[in-house]
């Protein structure tokens, strides 16, 4: 007879004991983290947990994600179509929407071919699984983002951590890795998510070709923003739909053997139900914005100016540090979690709400408050958060 099911109904079962062990740790180091409820639009004037607040952390650059004409394009779309795609792509998934946003982020790209996957997530596990194996090597930036980290685990291959932006670094572990035979990848973010510095991709595409490696390149943050060369010089372009587009899901883009390629063997794709049809077509209205108003990355760099000058206008004596960042991400180093925390609570008491971001997600000691900087903010918007981070940092001395 099967031993009778202990835990189920009363008491707690081994699992929950252990789980509420290690929460009760998180909790005591500031690490516990909790999501806070957004009503409406995402956009940088927002309601959350019932309170009016200006939003600096969302990576919605261009503000695209609250654009009338964007979710005009995704009601249409949802009329004619329909919610969901009701299967993979190589079923019966794969829209005539779909196919019209793969040939014009191609388009927008400079390359041949673009292939849309679910999330930026599962594009960087699905295709660093595909192209790579047990025999190769793949060197990879050691900030890169955490999908990028578990994607080249996935692979299999050998995991090169190599000091952040370090371009002799990668030369040095070029040389390591040809001498043991197998494929060489090399695999950065082009701007990092939680720093906002930029990898030297031009450096890197060099690199690659002299020593006949393999560049992937994950935009995330770049497309649309900046344009770090990642567009023109990776052999794997890849860039999510969720950040600068406004959207959903994510692309890879490259020649037209890759695709082909990923088409085959990539699993997150192969195995994945496709996207909405109306989040492909809310993607191609952002990219047509993006295309047809080069006001709003204009808009968006003197937000960024504006930003920095107001913080170094604030002087020393400060409980952060301003990274040197040119990008719309532009962390305020803290230090400790508990501090970081606490400050973010304060700007969110003055109707500013910026969040704190603490380990794993950033190294032990570097706690920070990622400002995000948005086309949309307007000049007091940014300028209110300047004086209040001034205030609540008067406040915490
Ligand atoms: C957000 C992000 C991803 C994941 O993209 P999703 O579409 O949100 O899954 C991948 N890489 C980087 C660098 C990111 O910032």
């Amino acid at each position: 007879m099967n031993a009778p099911a202990v835990g189920l109904t009363g008491g707690a079962s081994p699992l929950d004991t252990r789980l509420q062990r290690e929460l009760d740790s998180f909790r005591a180091a500031d690490l516990y983290r909790v999501r806070r409820i957004v009503e409406g639009t995402h956009g940088v004037a927002l309601t959350v947990d019932g309170r009016a607040c200006i939003s600096f952390c969302s990576n919605d650059y261009l503000g695209l994600a609250s654009d009338p004409r964007v979710a005009a394009a995704a009601q249409r779309t949802l009329g004619s179509s329909g919610t969901g795609s009701g299967a993979a792509a190589l079923v019966s998934g794969y829209n005539r929407e779909h196919a019209q946003l793969e040939e014009e982020l191609a388009d927008y790209t400079g390359r041949a071919r673009a292939l849309l996957f679910t999330s930026g997530w599962a594009a960087n596990l699905g295709t660093l699984r595909a192209l790579f194996g047990k025999a190769d090597a793949l060197l990879c930036d050691e900030l890169n983002h955490a999908s990028l980290i578990d994607g080249a685990r996935l692979a299999g291959a050998r995991y090169i951590r190599v000091p952040h932006a370090d371009t002799g670094g990668f030369t040095a572990a070029l040389a390591d890795a040809q001498a043991q035979g197998g494929e060489v990848g090399i695999v950065s973010d082009s701007v990092f998510s939680m720093d906002g510095d930029e990898a030297d991709v031009p450096v890197l595409a060099a690199l690659a070709r002299q020593h006949g490696a393999t560049l992937v390149i994950d935009d995330a943050h770049g497309l649309g923003v900046t344009d770090g060369g990642a567009m023109a010089l990776a052999d794997v372009y890849i860039a999510t739909l969720g950040k600068s587009l406004g959207a959903a899901g994510a692309f890879v883009a490259g020649s037209e053997a890759l695709i082909e390629f990923l088409i085959q063997r990539a699993r997150t794709w192969v195995f994945s139900t496709a996207p909405p049809p109306a989040i492909a077509a809310a993607a191609r209205a952002a990219l047509r914005i993006i295309r047809s108003e080069p006001e709003h990355p204009l808009r968006l760099q003197a937000n960024i100016t504006r930003f920095r000058r107001g913080i170094e206008a604030l002087g020393s004596g400060l409980p952060f540090r301003l990274s040197p960042s040119t990008t719309p991400i532009q962390p305020l180093i803290v230090g400790p979690a508990g501090p970081a925390v606490a400050l973010s609570r304060a700007l969110l008491a003055r109707g500013y709400w910026v969040a704190a971001i603490r380990p794993p997600t950033v190294p032990a000691g570097t706690s920070r408050l990622r400002v995000t900087l948005s086309a949309a903010h307007t000049d007091a918007q940014i300028d209110g958060l300047v004086a209040a981070l001034a205030d609540a940092s008067a406040d915490a001395a």
